[in-house]
């Protein structure tokens, strides 16, 4: 049974690094009927949150990954907070003290600063000098007596140490670099070591899936599972995603937290999408449009690139505009309302009497935006009564010669038409035009800026249709007072 985990230190939002580590993470358990494991990594209770945690589980829910054992969810291996785990982690340093793998330190702080202060100012490498391993039973039950504060560290040993990682292939390192780490700080706390091997040994984890960023940590960590005697888990590091500046992705590139994209109008589909082929590829021709299904049915970790991937968000409008297609209008319907409510422009009739007709303007400027957001911003000539001409617009394309006359005549040619559709209003305009002896395309970009307020819009006639002749009526009375 593979068995997975993404543990977020809640000292932060759940950023786009971490939604596609736990994306990986997901696939993978998903692809193979495992199990997707949320662990929270909260024992620096100072920079940890409440807020973080909740933080972190809507990001993961919004972009659909749902774990199989967690916070709110439980599951036979909990608790899933570290910070509630503190006495197993204490049961697991002293057993490996008990077995002869870890020893008491009690070197107060400033000694160990002394020390490497004073091998530095002779210019050598400092790594801890073993002072408490060679003490005596007698020296120990001494200290012990007077209670002295102790952290407990791991014995490291000096070959070397290679594991291999499913992304990278086999990674060595010398162990001799690696001095006797601190497994548990002397008031009391795990470290991350500690904690991260202690938590993935219980949870029964098979893969542990994370940021290339911990590939240094992996080396003591190997130590630990030898030492506790247990098998090593698949390591697969996944490299760094970078802006395009070729940087370590951050809040410069815009890159903050994943709620931020569903606000900014990204479906969770096509970030999942996109998170996805962030540095994985299907192997498989150049196809990059992938449902959440199809990703799960294609994924696979030897898929991901060893080589760092590049945040580009022109990339990422893409993928939303392909997966925005692909919406039926029910479920455009849907996904738009929080914006249209947000932007004060929603009618609960949108949903009722006006179903169709909304549906048809969402499916005209369906062409041309790429965010949820736009919807709005694009269409709002369709959805509030009162018009906000743009002044640039209005000084180029109404304020024209005879342009009050032109647009008294397309007003009346509307008036006039049995059917108000596409080619008639079409028709109408163009016969205006040349009865008048005017561009078409001068009258075209006249009545744009009367219906929309603006230069660019979705096509004008279909605009015209579903405006409705009474409101194109008004507008275009409103623009000539405007032009003339
Ligand atoms: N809590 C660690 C982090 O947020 C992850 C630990 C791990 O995946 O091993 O970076």
């Amino acid at each position: 049974m593979i068995r997975v985990r993404f543990a977020p230190s809640p000292t932060g939002y759940l950023h786009v690094g971490g939604a596609r580590t736990a994306l990986f993470n997901w696939l993978h358990a998903r692809r193979h009927g495992g199990k997707f494991v949320l662990r929270i990594e909260d024992t620096d209770l100072e920079r940890s949150s409440a807020d973080m945690v909740d933080g972190i589980l809507a990001g993961l829910r919004w972009l659909g990954l749902d774990w199989d054992e967690g916070p709110q969810v439980g599951g036979p291996f909990g608790p899933y907070f570290q910070s509630a785990r503190a006495d197993r982690y204490r049961a697991m340093a002293e057993r490996l003290v008990a077995t002869g793998h870890a020893y008491y330190c009690y070197c107060t702080p400033e000694e160990i600063k002394a020390k490497r202060e004073s091998a530095e100012r002779e210019g050598a490498a400092w790594k801890y000098d073993r002072t408490c391993f060679y003490l005596s039973p007698a020296e120990v039950e001494a200290r012990e007596r007077q209670d002295r504060s102790r952290a407990i560290r791991v014995r490291s040993h000096e070959r070397a140490i290679t594991f291999d990682d499913l992304v990278h292939g086999p990674i060595t390192f010398d162990g001799s670099h690696i001095e006797d780490f601190v497994i548990l700080r002397s008031d009391g706390h795990p470290t991350y070591h500690l904690s991260v091997v202690a938590d993935d040994v219980d949870m029964q984890i098979t893969h542990v899936v994370r940021g290339d960023d911990h590939i240094s940590n992996t080396p003591k960590q190997v130590m630990l599972y030898e030492a506790l005697g247990h098998g090593l888990p698949k390591f697969a590091h996944v490299p760094l995603i970078l802006g395009a500046d070729k940087k370590r992705l951050s809040k410069r590139h815009g890159a903050t937290s994943v709620m931020a994209y569903a606000e900014h109008g990204y479906l969770p589909e096509a970030t999942v999408n996109f998170l996805a082929l962030l540095g994985w590829s299907p192997g498989s021709g150049d196809r990059e449009v992938y449902t959440r299904d199809e990703l799960i049915a294609t994924f696979d970790l030897s898929g991901i690139s060893g080589g760092d991937a590049v945040f580009n968000t022109e990339k990422l409008d893409w993928f939303n505009q392909q997966h925005l297609w692909q919406l039926s209008s029910d479920e455009l319907l849907m996904r738009v309302q929080p914006f249209f409510e947000r932007a004060a422009v929603w009618d609960p009739a949108f949903l009722t009497t006006r179903r169709a007709w909304f549906v048809s303007v969402l499916e005209l400027l369906k062409l041309r935006v790429k965010r949820l957001t736009e919807f709005v911003d694009l269409g709002r000539f369709f959805f509030q009564e009162s018009l906000e001409y743009d002044a640039a617009a209005v000084a180029s394309r109404l304020r024209v010669d005879g342009m009050p006359g032109h647009l008294v005549a397309i007003d009346q040619a509307f008036a006039a038409l049995p059917q108000f559709d596409v080619a008639a209003t079409e028709a109408a305009l163009r016969h205006v035009a040349e009865e008048r002896g005017v561009k078409a395309a001068t009258l075209i970009h006249a009545v744009r800026v009367a219906l929309t307020g603006r230069t660019a819009s979705p096509g004008l006639f279909e605009v015209a249709v579903l405006l409705g002749r009474d409101r194109a009526h008004a507008r275009l009375t409103a623009a000539r007072a405007l032009a003339g």
